[in-house]
């Protein structure tokens, strides 16, 4: 088992009142696998994904990623599974404006053990004529490539996806889906990718609904890979 969690509860505080954020969250993804997290805004998905990705903790249960319960971790020993076995893609592509594409990537590369090759990653992404340009330069599609491309070249463990295709059109978005596929079968990367979009999860071997802090309902799907 890749990812396996179980009654995992988080809280947050604000004054006197509390609010329960996760409330025993139980899931399971297999090594290799897309799994997408489903549900409306605030039910506590991005709660989830970053405490899965080392960058929020729970309050309690168990959270154990490659053989690895990260909640028992030291912070040490967190930064490292966050810098090497994680790759992070957002919703606003977080790219640094004043640097290159291939400078965005290279600032991974560099702090990374065993990371692949910029210019094989970029070829991978379909970018390899855009690694001097700067990320102005390019469309919303193009810029989350980038990120992509960012994410992948530390050839990390995981990819958490936050809304990969929240700011993109329908056919870009589609595109990009297909480009993680690409990924996941490429590098064997386990993917896990938080949606509100129904469509999206149609590409997922494992859909995880989320209501207010409870997994609703876990599926399998039969992968349909869209057509180009
Ligand atoms: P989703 O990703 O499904 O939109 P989130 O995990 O971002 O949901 O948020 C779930 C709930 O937790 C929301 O009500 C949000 O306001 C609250 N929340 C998230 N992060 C914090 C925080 N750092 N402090 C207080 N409340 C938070
Ligand atoms: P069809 O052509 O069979 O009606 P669609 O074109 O609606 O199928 O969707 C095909 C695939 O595109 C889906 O399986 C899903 O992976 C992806 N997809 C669907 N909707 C979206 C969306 N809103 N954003 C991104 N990708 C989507």
């Amino acid at each position: 088992m890749f990812i396996d969690i179980s009654s995992l509860k988080k809280s947050y505080s604000s004054g006197l009142v509390k609010t329960e954020v996760l409330k025993g969250i139980g899931m399971k993804l297999e090594k290799g696998e897309i799994g997408v997290i489903l549900g409306p805004s605030g039910s506590g998905k991005s709660t989830l994904m970053n405490i899965i990705g080392g960058i929020d903790s729970g309050d309690s249960g168990k959270v154990v990623v490659d053989g690895v319960e990260i909640n028992n971790l030291s912070s040490d020993l967190l930064t490292e599974y966050r810098r090497e076995d994680i790759g992070f893609i957002f919703q606003f592509y977080n790219l640094v404006p004043n640097l290159t594409v291939g400078e965005n990537i290279e600032v991974v590369s560099n702090i990374s053990k065993s990371p692949l090759n910029i210019d094989e990653v970029l070829a991978a992404v379909g970018l390899q004529d855009k690694k001097r340009r700067f990320p102005r330069e390019l469309s919303g599609g193009e810029q989350q490539r980038v990120s992509i491309a960012r994410a992948i070249v530390k050839n990390p463990k995981l990819l958490l996806c936050d809304e990969p295709t929240g700011a993109l059109d329908y056919q870009t978005s589609r595109s990009i889906l297909r480009l993680l596929q690409q990924v996941n079968k490429k590098y064997g990367t386990t993917i896990l990718m938080i949606t509100h979009n129904a469509a999206i999860a149609a590409m997922a071997n494992r859909v995880f609904k989320v209501r207010s802090g409870e997994i609703v309902e876990a599926t399998v799907n039969e992968v349909t890979v869209p057509a180009e």
